[in-house]
């Protein structure tokens, strides 16, 4: 046992210290713990890049960071891999190139750990989230009566549904089997569009393609991302790497924080997003680089925190719009919403709370939209349709965080009554149980996988309990 310290997430909203504190070098160890604590309350941490309630505890935290082990295996001319649960994603990646492979999704950060991001449904490529991805898992968990501990092998039906994204709640991840691919390369372009109709054409030829809502100027940025024919770096893909880091993820941001934490000026908010960031970002600039290099950034060298609401393709050129009049009318007090905003909030008989926002928060980062292909689990984000899903982040780099929450709780709860939106598990989450049961189908059948590996609830913490109405 370690001696246990006060844990803090990466958005330092969670602050917690746990009585005991473990990191096990292999499963006997693993086992004694849980055996030790049978009785008591277990949560695994990871890379605490989280901002929900998942990895509190006030008794047992487990870190899995000794393992970390990479295995890559031939079956019938079928590539996979066996990651240690502990293991980051950066590393994964960097084994898996040197064989000429990589995993077929990523999102925008690679300092996950492989447990940490599948547990979450964590996404970003324009694939399905990589808990999708998830062949087969080995999980410490307890046997049916929750007498003794165990580990299992879980490689079929509801149960590896459940387990490919299970928020920690079967037991502890040991190591899991992803399917993989041959490493590819991604073309990309920046392009400025007026609106969301013109940039979700552009998706017909970039089918990789993320793309942001710039705040205040209220255009639309695409970067216009598909699978390069070519094999190899293109377009001064190296410079473009070194302007992209030093202008984009050290400049825009340290400019940002300057702005919105320092001088506090709401005036050069607005200034900077409508004629400063337009002219950080090259046009047409085409460039052609590895996956593993042009689809993630280093979003994790300033403190934030981000809501991320999930909908249905069908529904997200109306959401754009919503959400464009919700920010404008956050940000400035007298701006008039549109007829079909008035409507859509009369509809669902939220005026009261919307003047709880008025002119209460100035947004101040570029709200991503990202396309997920729906997953083969319980419940994911992207789990239970057939349809693609959009997620829509919004990030706030302003402390305290009070008009934020506001502003985030709005939006959260709004876009659950208009468009059946769902959180992200892993980001800040003010939904309520109430919204989880109507929200996944399959939220009954996960609870049960849950009880079977976890008869005496030790793996739940109140966030859990809570959330997912145990
Ligand atoms: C800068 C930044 C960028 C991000 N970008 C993206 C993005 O592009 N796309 C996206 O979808 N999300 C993104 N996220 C969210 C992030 O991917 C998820 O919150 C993810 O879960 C964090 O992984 P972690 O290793 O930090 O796990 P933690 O936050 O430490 O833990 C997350 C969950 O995993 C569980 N867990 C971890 N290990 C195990 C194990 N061995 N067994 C059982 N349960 C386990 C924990 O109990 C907890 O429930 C980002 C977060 C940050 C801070």
């Amino acid at each position: 046992m370690e001696q246990p310290k006060i844990v803090q997430n990466f958005g330092r909203n969670l602050r917690f210290k746990p009585s005991h504190t473990y990191s096990p070098i292999n499963k006997d160890e693993l086992i004694d713990i849980l055996e030790k604590h049978k009785s008591g309350k277990i949560r695994v941490v990871a890379s605490k890049h989280s901002w929900s309630g998942l990895i509190e505890t006030e008794d047992v935290l487990i870190n899995m960071s000794h393992f970390d082990y990479v295995k890559i295996q031939e079956n019938n001319h079928e590539t996979s891999v066996t990651v240690g649960a502990g293991c980051k994603v950066k590393k994964l990646l960097a084994d898996l190139n040197r064989k000429g492979l990589t995993i077929p999704s990523v999102g925008l950060i690679d300092q996950q750990t492989i447990a940490g991001a599948t547990a979450t449904g964590t996404h970003g490529s324009g694939k399905h989230s990589l808990s999708h991805y998830i062949e087969s898992l080995q999980l410490a968990c307890f046997d049916e009566n929750g007498k003794s501990a165990q580990i299992v092998d879980i490689n079929e039906g509801v149960a590896l549904q459940a387990a490919r994204c299970s928020l920690g709640c079967l037991g502890v991840v040991v190591e899991m089997t992803l399917s993989c691919i041959p490493q590819y390369f991604v073309q990309e372009k920046a392009t400025f569009c007026d609106t969301i109709e013109e940039v979700l054409i552009l998706e017909k030829k970039a089918p990789l393609q993320q793309f942001f809502l710039m705040p205040h100027s209220w255009k639309f940025f695409a970067q216009e991302r598909l699978v390069s024919l070519e094999l190899r770096r293109r377009g001064f893909a190296a410079i473009y790497r070194i302007y992209w880091f030093l202008i984009i993820d050290l400049g825009m941001h340290l400019m940002m924080k300057l702005i919105v934490s320092i001088l506090r000026s709401r005036r050069l908010v607005h200034t900077f997003f409508r004629f400063i960031v337009p002219s950080l970002v090259f046009h047409n600039w085409l460039v052609t680089d590895r996956s593993d290099r042009a689809l993630v950034m280093k979003h994790e060298l300033f403190r934030h925190l981000e809501l991320e609401a999930f909908v249905v393709r069908s529904q997200v050129v109306e959401a754009a719009s919503f959400v464009k009049d919700i920010l404008q009318y956050a940000d400035d007090g007298n701006h008039q919403l549109s007829d079909s905003t008035i409507e859509l909030i009369q509809k669902v008989q939220l005026f009261d709370s919307l003047s709880s926002i008025k002119g209460c928060f100035t947004h101040h980062y570029p709200i991503c939209f990202r396309r997920i292909m729906p997953d083969d689990t319980l419940i994911s984000m992207a789990s239970g349709v057939s349809e693609d899903w959009y997620a829509i982040s919004f990030i706030t780099y302003v402390e305290p965080r009070d008009e934020f929450y506001a502003l985030a709780t709005f939006l959260a709860n709004s876009m659950f009554e208009l468009f059946q939106a769902r959180i992200h598990w892993g980001k800040w989450f003010p939904q309520t149980s109430d919204h989880v049961n109507q929200l996944y189908p399959k939220i009954d059948t996960f609870r049960d996988v849950c009880y079977r590996y976890d008869p005496n609830g030790v793996f739940r913490n109140s966030f859990v309990e809570d959330k997912l109405g145990f």
